[in-house]
């Protein structure tokens, strides 16, 4: 396996008022093309070259008339999120960093895990929603961040298309695939407080069209925001994890203050809800309980007592996630033995209780820091920035 490391030019993108066709869903891309006066079918042709063959330019659309992609050439154009350092892990994950807005711009992160199925071939990717989070958990330095802005749909699928093209760059057009087969709504930023973007994206991956994914291998993790979960399970059907990282509102409400709004008791029948709406084909067998372990915080036995009282009657599969600390993070990670005596706990009461392997480890603080939502992304982001600045030409680095 190779260690690739590079870092990419930073030059300005350039100002243009083309209309990106990257984001568009089905639905707006047949509105596109009837505005410009073409039949509808012309949408599902577009995506299938953007989506799935990683065609951006559209002379290279063979299925489409020469006149057509003429006129496409001067009004619209299929771009992707400007990635400005991606790193590509001995252990095959890879992490990428994007630019987003204009001029400078603020850095958004895409985390890429693979993982050992039983078909060996599940590659799982971490999407970010926004740039910064408003929800200020205590162990997150996202929070910490601030909100700057929501993501559009372009970059949040941009991160998708980014992901799967980087397998593709040297496979000829007509054998190119899709290789990344997960998706976890789980990076930067609350999905569900960007409500529109993330389920128009989310409706991309759906479509047979585009990636064509399973819905239940595309999930949303939401820190509890409950009304719009009722929205969501009325909106698309993909399958739900919830960060709860408490058992009780006491400490729910100092890791997770937006528990102060929507607290359990709000948020357990919430997730009942989603999983009870559709019927068995739904993708909502089971709510994902995802819960790191904080040392002496959240990780006691009563604790995990609090958590088989509390999921009962949720058909649940448990994550537990050993927290990575960052600077300055004021909690510590729980011991290996506390973990797993937490989890004994839980899979004695009956439930599926998984520990979160930690990936990537050459990687800058294995950023399954992103994964977990606990990243240290304050102190990443800045030292992204500086490498930027100090990279203005393409190096390659060997590992
Ligand atoms: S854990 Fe998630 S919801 Fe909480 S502050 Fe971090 S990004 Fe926002």
């Amino acid at each position: 396996m190779t260690h690739d490391a590079v870092k990419i030019s930073t030059h300005t993108p350039e100002v243009t008022s083309k209309v990106n066709l990257l984001g568009m869903s089905r639905v707006q891309l047949e509105q596109f093309f009837e505005k410009l006066g073409e039949k509808k079918f012309r949408a599902g042709q577009v995506m299938k070259w953007v989506h799935q063959y990683f065609v951006t330019d559209f002379a290279q659309m063979t299925n489409i008339s020469g006149k057509l992609r003429e006129k496409l050439e001067k009004v619209c154009e299929v771009k992707a999120p400007e990635v400005v350092h991606r790193h590509y892990s001995q252990d095959g994950t890879r992490k990428w960093v994007f630019r987003v807005g204009d001029g400078e711009g603020s850095l958004v992160e895409t985390v890429l895990i693979p993982a050992d199925d039983k078909t060996g071939a599940r590659k799982t990717l971490c999407i970010s929603s926004q740039v910064g989070c408003a929800l200020d958990c205590s162990f997150c330095s996202t929070g910490k961040q601030g909100f700057q802005r929501d993501l559009t749909p372009d970059e949040i699928i941009g991160q998708l298309w980014v992901a799967n093209q980087s397998y593709m760059e040297d496979v000829e057009i007509a054998e190119r695939t899709r290789s990344v087969t997960n998706v976890v709504m789980m990076g930067m930023g609350e999905p569900l407080l960007n409500f529109k973007p993330v389920v128009d994206s989310m409706s991309l991956m759906l479509d047979d069209f585009a990636y064509g994914m399973s819905k239940r291998r595309v999930t949303l993790s939401t820190s509890g925001i409950v009304p719009m979960i009722d929205k969501l399970a009325e909106e698309l059907d993909v399958a739900l994890a919830i960060s709860l990282h408490a058992p009780n509102n006491e400490l729910r409400n100092e890791l997770v203050p937006i528990n102060k709004k929507y607290p359990l008791e709000q948020l357990i029948p919430a997730a009942q809800r989603y999983i009870n709406k559709d019927g068995n084909e739904s993708a909502r067998k089971h709510v994902t309980i995802e819960y790191v372990m904080l040392e002496g915080v959240n990780d006691k036995p009563e604790h995990a007592q609090q958590m088989i009282t509390l999921l009962k009657n949720l058909p649940s599969k448990i994550n537990l996630i050993p927290f990575n600390p960052f600077p300055h993070a004021p909690y510590g990670r729980s011991s290996r033995n506390r973990i797993m005596a937490f989890q004994k706990t839980l899979s004695d009461a009956g439930f599926v209780c998984t520990i979160r392997q930690t990936r990537g480890d050459d990687i800058d603080a294995a950023c399954g820091q992103l994964v977990g939502q606990v990243a240290d992304r304050t102190r990443r982001a800045e030292q992204w920035k500086k490498k930027i600045a100090q990279q203005g030409e393409i190096v390659r680095s060997q590992g």
